[in-house]
């Protein structure tokens, strides 16, 4: 949802761009200030950004991304397990990528596919692999055995003419070695079984492209943090489309919550989430309602579709303020990063927050943006404060001393 200024705005974010009452009325009634998720200058990725913001020290927890997205996705990740984030694409006949992918396959498509990998087992070892599909052409592949490491590089070259890349090992352990024979070995294997599966036949024939290679990037392992309702002794539950930030959560204990319409693009049923939040707001102490729409069209340098994202969100806030009861309630609104609708790319500039509810020490700003929450009574905090501010809010947060 952050920005930096943009030229066709007159110099101003969209943000500040966008109608926005409700979250006017959150700043004019609330605190506000700006929030370096990460620290200053640092572009947070959405997995770190998202475990920070849920009070976790994201630089020594974090290890890889992998497994967020394979928990996120259903599958159950246990320590010692390597897990990495996959994409069915199309290659040629010499392994330069044609399409990453696959033509955005369907869903329908990619399960078949998936369900003929799940079987194949890596030659010379008892090492056991999950392999799932999860939305079009994303998909998880997980390794379980002895002697495993994150430590190995990625297959995909992330472009588009390049040649799939064979996984190196990224230290010298022999663990690393070993993954990495492991994962290069299921690859040619998988690429076999793609290249001669029925659905591709029948991709071809229709003119589609043939999802006939794995792509796969950012080995993880999950990361040995206490859940919220140890550290604060709170129920927490999470409203997400996105497996990456619904694995973060569920690795905080959080209870996850799918909603109908939900998508994770600019497109989703931004209303039910926010009736889900209510609904779920009844059975427990805190809840993240979280939305993937304005990252995207700032991916995309879409100035015009951010801020009529930005003015859905605002509408899903509007309920929420009549639905949720104030005197008892704490809201927070903030941005896991700032995406730059001109650099299009996730940046270090830090994002404005919003905190509203009973007894908060309100301050003179009355609109909520990047430049205006600068000046609020929060100044200038880090993500990793956010939960013990609002934990303390509703008397979760445990006393420093005597
Ligand atoms: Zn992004």
């Amino acid at each position: 949802m952050a920005d930096r200024p943009v030229k066709e705005l007159s110099w101003k974010t969209p943000l500040e761009v966008a109608h926005k009452p409700a979250m006017d009325k959150i700043a004019k009634t609330g605190i506000c200030g700006i929030m370096d998720v990460i620290a200053p200058g640092i572009p947070p990725g959405s997995d770190t950004a998202t475990l920070a913001l849920l009070g976790y020290d994201a630089v020594k927890v974090y290890s890889g991304r992998g497994a967020f997205e394979a928990i996120g996705s259903g599958i159950d990740v246990l320590p010692g397990d390597v897990a990495l984030r996959c994409n069915f694409a199309t290659v040629d006949d010499e392994f330069v990528v044609l399409d990453r992918r696959a033509g955005r396959i369907a869903n329908e498509d990619a399960s078949k596919l998936a369900e003929s990998l799940q079987k194949i087992k890596p030659t010379g070892s008892s090492v056991k692999i999950v392999f799932k599909n999860t939305v079009q052409h994303r998909a998880a592949l997980l390794l379980r055995g002895p002697k495993l490491s994150t430590a190995v590089g990625d297959s995909d070259p992330e472009k588009v003419g390049e040649k799939v890349l064979e996984i190196k090992a990224l230290d010298n352990s022999l663990e690393a070695k070993r993954t990495a024979e492991i994962l290069n070995d299921l690859l040619q294997k998988f690429h076999k079984i793609l290249q001669e599966h029925p659905i591709n036949e029948k991709r071809v024939k229709h003119g589609l492209l043939p999802a006939n290679a794995i792509l796969c990037r950012g080995a993880g392992t999950v990361p040995n943090i206490k859940p919220l309702s140890e550290v604060y002794g709170v129920n927490a539950a999470c409203v997400s489309a996105v497996s990456l930030i619904k694995g973060v959560c569920k690795v905080a204990g959080m209870k996850l919550v799918d909603v109908n319409g939900a998508t994770g693009t600019p497109q989703t049923d931004f209303m039910a989430k926010a009736k889900a939040a209510v609904q779920t707001l009844k059975t427990n102490d805190f809840v993240l309602l979280h939305v993937k729409a304005p990252d995207v069209p700032s991916h995309d340098g879409n100035v015009k579709q951010k801020i009529a994202v930005i003015e859905k969100i605002d509408q899903m806030l509007g309920y929420l303020l009549e639905k949720v009861d104030l005197n008892e309630t704490y809201l927070a609104v903030t941005a896991d990063h700032t995406t730059s609708s001109l650099t299009r790319n996730h940046e270090g500039d830090p994002v404005p927050i919003a905190i509203t509810g009973p007894y908060i020490r309100c301050d003179d700003v009355t609109e909520f943006g990047e430049r205006t929450c600068a000046k609020g009574g929060l100044n200038r905090i880090r993500g990793i404060d956010l939960m013990p501010i609002l934990m303390n809010l509703i008397g979760k947060t445990r006393k420093f001393g005597a």
